[in-house]
């Protein structure tokens, strides 16, 4: 079968790679479309993304396609989960002790065809396209960040960064009622993107003052650029008793410094969300319920002989939308 083997840091080639061995348990799903992660992104040109990637392995963990037995339309939750160690046990599972990734750690989404563990498996609706399917792993991420930031209708909630996973975000934090969204980011047609899908305020990050966002009196600050600074800009900014949610992935040595002594004056929580632990669900239940609208979100569509020089290419193609690989 075609595959997209990523071998080491910018060298990712078109294969053709033995189909995978069925094994107990696990199912061949022929893959439909994978999306393009920032994740991916950051394997590509070496760095870390949630873990390690091992070389040699295909890419790719934003994937729906059709199991190859039965015909069923599904999407595969990446990260296998085995439900009895203890980390599983004690409702930990995105750090179970036998955890793989497929995408990152086992072969993935670049490819005709993917293995998947029985539990990694969701059928979707019939109202689902299988486009639509393949957002239901970045959705099921921002359902985890958003859970973990307890979203309430009194809440005064500032995104960082529109990119596709801010503007799920965005479209999360709306649908859970809360009281006013704004948003910050550089690209107009971004902020543009953010207007549209029902943000209240909608802030220009290279003008918007400290001043004027302390105004503002954001309870919650959901920060989603992964930039240093920006990261910054949320802890500065956030009102008292608030919450900052870490979600962006940061490079892996970027710091902030903080002083204890003003987060005990404002009372501040800073907090941070890992993958996605049993929330594909739920994504796959706002997106066909219309609370997450993902198709807005789609720039592009590439076949997978596009997709090295996409990855080649990220400084530009890949920061207008979600792109999408279709097999
Ligand atoms: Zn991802
Ligand atoms: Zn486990």
């Amino acid at each position: 079968m075609k595959a997209a083997v990523l071998y080491g840091k910018h060298d990712i080639r078109i294969e053709d790679i033995p189909l995978p061995e069925l094994r107990d348990d696990y199912r061949l799903v022929k893959v439909a479309y994978c999306g393009i992660c920032g994740t991916d992104v950051h394997l590509y040109n070496g760095d870390e993304g949630s873990v390690k990637m091992v070389p040699k392995t295909v890419p790719g963990h934003e994937l729906s396609g059709i199991l190859a037995d039965t015909g069923e339309r599904v999407t595969v939750d990446p990260n296998y989960f085995c439900g009895v160690c203890e980390n599983c046990l004690a409702n930990r599972p995105h750090y179970c002790k036998n955890i793989f990734n497929t995408g990152v750690t086992v072969n993935g989404g670049f490819a005709e065809y993917v293995l998947a563990h029985n539990s990694q498996i969701h059928k979707i609706p019939k109202n689902m396209s299988l486009l639509d399917a393949a957002f239901s792993e970045p959705v099921s991420c921002c359902v985890h960040g958003a859970d973990l930031t307890c979203i309430n209708d009194t809440d005064r909630i500032l995104i960082l960064g529109m990119g596709t996973i801010g503007l799920i975000m965005l479209q999360i934090c709306i649908s859970a009622g809360a009281a006013y969204t704004a948003v910050s980011e550089p690209v107009e047609t971004k902020r543009l993107k953010a207007q549209k899908l029902g943000s209240d305020g909608v802030f220009d990050s290279n003008i918007i003052t400290m001043e004027k966002l302390r105004k503002c009196n954001f309870n919650k600050i959901i920060e989603c650029s992964g930039n240093i600074h920006a990261v910054k800009t949320a802890v500065e900014a956030c009102a008292v008793t608030g919450t900052v949610m870490l979600f962006g992935l940061t490079h892996p040595e970027d710091e902030i410094s903080i002083m204890p002594f003003d987060l005990f004056k404002r009372e501040l929580t800073i907090k941070a969300s890992y993958i996605n632990p049993n929330t594909m669900s739920k994504a796959i239940r706002m997106i066909t319920g219309g609370q997450i609208n993902v198709q807005s979100l789609v720039s592009e569509i590439i076949s997978l002989e596009e997709l090295p020089s996409y990855l080649a290419d990220s400084s530009n193609k890949l920061k207008n939308g979600k792109v999408l690989v279709r097999l």
